[in-house]
C-alpha cells in the first residue's frame, strides 16, 4: 500500500472544493490536496452537459466573492459558460498543482490512534491512500443521480439518459422521446429538444411553479461598465442579493407573502398555453415556495406544440420499447431521459465515510435523518468539515454565499486549532441536537413544511434537512467564528478538558 500525507484533504473540485483550496492556500494552508473523480474543475456545472443547461441564479451573484466576472455575456449564465468560469479562477489561482483528478475516493475511514482520516483512492498514479489531518467534503448534494425506480426500466433497449450523465454523442433528430420529471433539469431539456426530436412525451407527475425567467445578453457598454466602474458588481450583486432575501421571508415565515409570487406563474401558464384542459394539467396543487421555483419562458409554449404531449398518468412500466401508462396506454420510444434530481438526503456516498467506531454516516443519519453543525461539523466525524453539508441548501437564491460562508468558517477552525496546537475536534452531540432542535422549530410555519408538497428537501421521515431556513445572512452571521465552546477538543496527548482550557485561553489571547 503506498500512502500519500497531506494535512488537509478536499474531496471535490467544485464551486465549493475549489473555493476551499483558494482560501486555503491564500491563508498560508499550502500543504492541500483536492481529489476529483473528474477530469476538470467544475463539479456540478462539469457533469451536468444537458441541452438547455443553465443557471437560475443571476450570473454576478451566482460567483465568487473574490472572483467577480465582469465578462459574463447573459444576465443568467449557462453551463459551459459557469463550466468556464470555474476553470478559469482556479487556473488563476494555481490550483491544478495541488488537484488529482481521474481520482475517486472509495472509502473514508477515521483512525483514533493516529488521529488522521485514512482514504482509500482509485486513479491513475499508484498511490492507494491518503492520510490527511483534516477531512473536507465538497462533493455536493446534487452529485448522485437518482435513477427512478420504475417497473421494468433496466429492459428498456433503446437511449436512457439521466440528465446529470447526458451522452453528447446521441443523435435525438426525428427519434420517439420520453422525458420522465419536471423539475429544474428538465424544463430545461425539453423545450430544447422539442426543436429536433420526431415526437415527445413529457411525464409529470407533479406540476411545478414557474416564473418567467429574465435572461439577456449583456450589452458590450455593460461589460465595459462592469470593467471599469468601481463597486457597479457588488453594487448589482447587492441589490440581487435583497430582492431574492424577501422571497426567503416569504418561504420560512408567511408563505402567504407568497401570493404576487403565484400570481405571476399563473399569467405565464396564460401567455404559454391557450388550451383550458392543458393549462389545468400544469397548474400545480401545491403552495408557491414549497418546491424549488422554477424560472423559464419557453416551458410551456412547449408543451403547447403539436410534437410535444403531456402525460400525467402514473408511469406503470417500461418494455423494452415502450412506457406503458396506469390506463393501459401503450407509448413507444427510442430514447427516455430521466430527469428525476439526485439522492441528496440518502446519498450513497454516505456508505463511504466511517467516524468514531467505524461508524458511517449513513448509519448515524439512518434514525434521525441528517444533522450537523452550522451545515459543516458532525458529531462522531472529528476533523472533517462538509461544505453544502446538512441544513444548509437553498431555494432562492446563490449557493456561492452559503458555501463562502461556510469557508469563513472551515479557515476560522484551522487557523484557532493550528494556533492552539490542537489535534482532534469533534463538534458535541449536545451542541449538535441543540443545534438541529432550533432549525426544526424554525421551519415550523414555512411553506416547505405546511406547503402540501414531496421534495428533495426532505427526507424519508418527512424532515426537511436538506434547507437552510431563513436569511442567508443568518447563516452567515453564524458561521463568521469558530465557535471552540461547542467542540470537544484534544490537544496531543493532554486529556480534552485540559486542551480546551489551554485552547480558550491561546484563542482568547489571540
Ligand atoms: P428534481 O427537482 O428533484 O426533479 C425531479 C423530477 O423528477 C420531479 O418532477 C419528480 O416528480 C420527478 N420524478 C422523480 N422520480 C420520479 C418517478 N419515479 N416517476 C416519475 N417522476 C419522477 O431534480 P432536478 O430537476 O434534477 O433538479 C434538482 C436540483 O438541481 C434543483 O432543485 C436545483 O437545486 C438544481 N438544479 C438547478 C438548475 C438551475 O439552476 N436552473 C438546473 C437544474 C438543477 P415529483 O415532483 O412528483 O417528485
Amino acid at each position: 500500500m503506498t500512502t500519500h500525507d497531506v494535512e488537509i484533504a478536499i474531496v471535490g473540485a467544485g464551486f465549493s472544493g475549489l473555493g476551499a483550496a483558494i482560501r486555503l492556500a491564500q491563508d498560508d494552508f499550502t500543504d492541500y490536496l483536492i481529489l476529483d473523480r473528474g477530469a476538470d474543475f467544475g463539479g456540478t456545472w462539469r457533469d451536468n452537459t444537458y441541452p438547455g443547461a443553465a443557471c437560475d441564479v443571476p450570473s454576478h451573484l451566482y460567483s465568487y466573492s473574490f472572483a467577480q466576472n465582469p465578462d459574463w455575456t447573459r444576465s443568467y449564465s449557462h453551463q459551459p459558460e459557469i463550466h468556464r468560469y470555474i476553470n478559469d479562477v482556479a487556473a488563476a489561482h494555481d490550483i491544478a498543482a495541488n488537484t488529482w483528478f481521474h481520482t475517486e475516493v472509495t472509502k473514508a475511514t477515521w483512525d483514533e490512534a493516529t488521529e488522521t482520516w485514512l482514504l482509500d483512492i482509485t486513479g491513475d498514479g499508484d498511490v492507494d491512500q491518503v492520510r490527511a489531518r483534516v477531512l473536507v467534503g465538497a462533493v455536493g448534494p446534487l452529485c448522485e443521480p437518482n435513477l427512478p425506480d420504475i417497473d421494468g426500466i433496466e429492459s428498456f433497449d433503446g437511449q436512457l439518459v439521466h440528465s446529470a450523465r447526458w451522452d453528447n454523442d446521441y443523435d435525438f433528430t426525428g427519434k420517439r422521446v420520453a422525458v420522465i420529471g419536471t423539475g429544474a433539469s428538465a424544463i430545461q431539456i425539453v423545450p430544447q429538444l422539442a426543436k429536433t426530436v420526431g415526437h415527445l412525451d413529457v411525464y409529470q407527475r407533479t406540476a411545478p411553479w414557474i416564473i418567467p425567467r429574465t435572461e439577456r445578453p449583456y450589452l458590450p457598454v455593460e461589460n465595459w461598465a462592469f470593467k471599469n466602474i468601481p463597486g457597479l458588481q457588488n453594487l448589482i450583486r447587492g441589490t440581487i442579493y435583497t430582492a431574492n432575501e424577501s422571497v426567503a421571508a416569504g418561504m420560512t415565515y408567511a408563505p402567504t407573502a407568497l401570493k404576487p409570487v403565484e400570481a405571476l406563474c399563473r399569467a405565464n401558464i396564460f401567455r404559454g398555453i391557450r388550451d383550458r384542459g392543458l393549462r389545468e394539467q400544469v397548474t400545480p396543487t401545491f403552495a408557491v415556495g414549497c418546491k424549488r421555483i422554477l424560472k423559464s419562458n419557453e416551458w410551456y409554449p412547449t408543451l403547447a406544440r403539436d410534437n410535444v404531449d403531456l402525460v400525467t398518468d402514473r408511469i406503470a412500466r417500461i418494455t423494452s420499447n415502450a412506457v406503458i401508462t396506469a390506463d393501459g396506454t401503450e407509448h413507444p420510444v427510442d430514447a427516455i431521459v430521466v430527469a428525476t434530481g439526485f439522492h441528496v438526503t440518502d446519498s450513497p456516498v454516505f456508505d463511504t465515510i466511517h467516524g468514531v467506531g467505524g461508524t458511517s454516516l449513513a448509519d448515524t443519519w439512518s434514525a434521525g435523518g441528517m444533522k450537523g453543525y452550522k451545515g459543516t461539523f458532525i458529531h462522531g466525524f472529528p476533523n472533517m468539515a462538509l461544505l453544502i453539508g446538512p441544513s444548509t441548501g437553498l431555494g432562492h437564491t446563490s449557493m456561492v454565499y452559503m458555501i463562502e460562508s461556510q469557508l469563513n468558517y472551515l479557515l476560522d477552525y484551522l487557523r484557532k486549532t493550528r494556533k492552539a496546537g490542537i489535534t482532534r475536534t469533534e463538534v458535541t452531540k449536545d451542541a449538535q441536537e441543540r443545534y438541529s432542535a432550533a432549525l426544526q422549530k424554525k421551519l415550523k410555519n414555512s411553506v416547505w413544511v405546511n406547503g402540501g408538497c414531496a421534495s428533495w428537501y426532505q427526507d424519508e421521515h418527512g424532515n426537511i434537512t436538506a434547507l437552510w431556513p431563513g436569511f442567508t445572512f443568518n447563516f452567515r452571521n453564524a458561521t463568521r467564528r469558530f465557535d471552540i465552546a461547542a467542540y470537544a477538543v484534544t490537544t496531543g496527548t493532554l486529556p480534552a478538558a485540559e486542551a480546551t482550557a489551554i485552547s480558550d485561553a491561546v484563542i482568547a489571547s489571540a
